[in-house]
């Protein structure tokens, strides 16, 4: 994943771009950046590395060090960005969230017009650079935009900062969010609309699929008016948004809350644990809903130690990561020890963290261990967004499962009857991923159920990973 922040004022905002950014920290671990404008001093642009180290530490230089009244930082999973062009729109920076299948083919096709790239790592084209150049196929930026949008597959929401002012264009479905904040100096945009509440911002408003606004330290402007069809992704509320943000007016915290709830709800009567604890971070709210509702308490059998392991110390290489994520986890024996406990975590990708957790609970002490997700089996993989532990479909634990279960890699219609929670193949694959897993017993969310935890209607909700609807 990737977030994004930027603000537009009458005052330096370059303290607010900084922070700002930095709330977006969990939403990417490899590269993050800021650039700020100024009439006096122009752009001014500064990439770091954050694998190793959290953006406020790699970007307190520049906190003091850069000046501007307008700017724009990211918080990148993938590409170095924002990226500043010249071009015939004059000099601009730019900002990218989103993912882009068709990027091969419109490089192309922009290189057969004579438009060159910068490679990054691996030989493969910076997005943000490729979007920047879709922008400037078109005479003005409006439509430069617009156009960016129309011809990738995929999804794509950004920041443009230029000497009038930032552009926000939301994607065109809306797969990921952006919000205006407002005070008395200016106006900020963020993808998460917690990020500006410290900062003094007031909400203003969430842009619609495929707005597109510019602000300046005066206005807010709409220059392209939100589409009717929405497609938000459900995953934002069940696993990566941050507890205190809202989407569509729906907070990421309650939403998980009435997970639990109904979580809770489905179980009822036919087990009977102990304890009732969440996996950290995201799990932990699917399990506070789970216990208020079941009225099994509450409590946390082995706690994340987060003092000198921050969540943007994360290696690339996922034999790292699981090595990682175990050794943050410090179990507490008592709460452990001979006890039955129902444990949630937000979802099952391959199942190796989750196997190794349980495995790590009934080495210490434990007698059963249960698991509940706050979503449906994973079945296909997320065409939308790039997500660090994203993984090929074929890695997926359902995929491997029902290929062993099949015999064969399954067809559409196939994999349609083991998204069904009321069919006999979904059952056998539960039971499947249960045993190798060596959990007690395991239940996934229904989807019905988690789009009634979130409380939009089916239809401007983007459940692709679960049931392949596009
Ligand atoms: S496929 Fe899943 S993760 Fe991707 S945008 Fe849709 S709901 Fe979100």
């Amino acid at each position: 994943m990737s977030g994004f922040f930027g603000a537009v004022s009458k005052e330096d905002c370059v303290f607010e771009v900084f922070y700002g950014t930095d709330y977006h920290s969990h939403l990417g671990t490899r590269r993050a950046g800021m650039v700020v404008y100024s009439p006096e001093n122009g752009f001014d642009k500064s990439i770091h590395n954050i694998e190793n180290s959290p953006f406020r530490t790699k970007f307190t230089p520049e906190s003091t060090t850069m000046h501007g009244n307008m700017g724009i930082g990211c918080i990148s999973d993938y590409e170095a960005q924002p990226i500043l062009v010249r071009s015939h729109h004059g000099i601009y920076a730019v900002t990218t969230v989103g993912k882009i299948n068709n990027a091969d083919e419109l490089s192309e096709k922009l290189m057969g017009g004579e438009c060159q790239f910068f490679e990054t790592l691996k030989g493969e084209i910076n997005p943000t650079e490729l979007v920047a150049a879709l922008i400037n196929q078109k005479e003005n930026l409006i439509d430069g935009i617009r156009y960016a949008q129309e011809v990738t597959d995929g999804s794509l929401s950004m920041l443009i900062l230029t000497e009038k002012g930032i552009f926000a264009a939301r994607d065109k479905l809306g797969r990921t969010p952006i919000v205006i904040g407002e005070k008395a100096e200016g106006y900020c945009a963020s993808f998460e609309s917690f990020a500006y509440l410290n900062l003094g911002y007031k909400d203003y408003k969430e842009l619609g699929p495929g707005e597109i606004v510019i602000m300046t330290p005066e206005s807010v402007k709409t220059l392209w008016n939100p589409g009717k069809k929405m497609k938000i992704c459900a995953f934002l509320w069940i696993y990566y948004g941050y507890p205190s943000s809202s989407y569509e007016g729906k907070t990421v915290e309650s939403v998980r809350y009435n997970c639990g709830k109904l979580l809770a709800g489905r179980d009822k009567d036919s087990v009977h644990p102990d304890i009732v604890a969440g996996v950290p971070d995201s799990g932990i709210a699917h399990a506070v809903g789970y216990s208020n509702t079941s009225g099994i308490p509450y409590a946390r059998p082995f706690v994340k130690y987060t003092p000198t392991w921050p969540r943007s110390f994360m290696p690339p290489h996922q034999n790292k990561r699981n090595l990682i994520a175990k050794m943050k986890l410090i179990p507490i024996k008592e709460l452990i020890e001979g006890k039955s406990l129902l444990l949630i975590d937000d979802s099952i990708v391959r199942g190796t963290q989750l196997r190794e957790t349980t495995e790590f609970l009934y080495e210490s002490g434990a007698k059963e261990v249960h698991i509940r997700l706050g979503c449906p089996p994973l079945l296909y993989g997320c065409k939308y967004l790039n997500f660090s532990r994203s993984t090929s479909e074929m890695e997926l634990i359902t995929r491997r499962v029902i290929k062993k279960l099949e015999g064969k890699d399954p067809g559409s219609e196939t994999l349609k009857e083991y998204a069904d929670p009321e069919s006999q193949k979904y059952t056998e694959m539960v039971d499947e991923i249960c045993r190798q897993l060596h959990f007690t017993s395991l239940r996934y969310h229904r989807l019905d159920d988690m789009l009634a935890a979130i409380g939009l209607p089916e239809d401007q909700v983007c459940t692709y990973c679960w049931n392949g609807k596009e």
